[in-house]
């Protein structure tokens, strides 16, 4: 596992300044403004902060609602992407990202590091049901978006209309790729 830095925390009164000077500008999006204009597109990503899909898809506010977790993992986010699609999401993007730290921390790694800081110890056996199969083990990134699109396609709690889309994030780039349908349909 690599070592893991991370830069001080932003303390809050800078936090506040920073968007005291966003809401000079702001612009209200509420009742028919926002509500009539909700996007059809979601991406459902990770967590990591070197993703902003706004920035790296050249999106506006309503082009796409973003939907994130620890490494994009779809079957944690069901809940909230039927309430996606209730809203009338018809196509989810599955985007992953190279160097994603599901590639660096598995589930197994998470148990252990709890066990020396719990500050209940009968917390664990709740770390276990809800880590264990965190992390990508040795699959590829490939194998990754496509085991996370298959399972959207699969799930009868999707509707027969709603598009699954597969896509890569190359941090080395900066460039996003669509998983073509030929490799989907070659894989399963
Ligand atoms: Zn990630």
């Amino acid at each position: 596992m690599p070592s893991y830095q991370n830069t001080p925390a932003i303390p809050s009164q800078e936090l506040l300044d920073r968007n005291a000077k966003y809401a000079e500008n702001h612009k209200p999006k509420l009742g028919d403004d926002h509500w009539g204009h909700i996007p059809h597109n979601a991406v459902i990503t990770c967590m990591d902060s070197r993703i902003n899909p706004h920035e790296q898809l050249g999106l506006g506010v309503n082009d796409t609602a973003i939907i994130r977790n620890g490494g994009g993992a779809v079957a944690e986010l069901v809940t909230t992407i039927l309430a996606a699609q209730e809203f009338g999401v018809r196509h989810f993007m599955v985007l992953k990202h190279t160097d994603c730290g599901g590639f660096h921390l598995q589930g197994s790694e998470i148990i252990e590091h709890f066990k020396t800081r719990a500050k209940d110890p009968k917390a664990i056996d709740e770390v276990i049901a809800r880590v264990k199969e965190f992390g990508f083990g040795s699959a590829t990134i490939e194998e990754v978006v496509l085991s996370d699109v298959e399972f959207l396609r699969k799930s009868p709690l999707i509707f027969e209309e709603t598009e699954i889309s597969g896509w890569v994030l190359d941090d080395t780039t900066g460039k996003v790729c669509e998983w073509l349908e030929e490799q989907l349909e070659k894989e399963y």
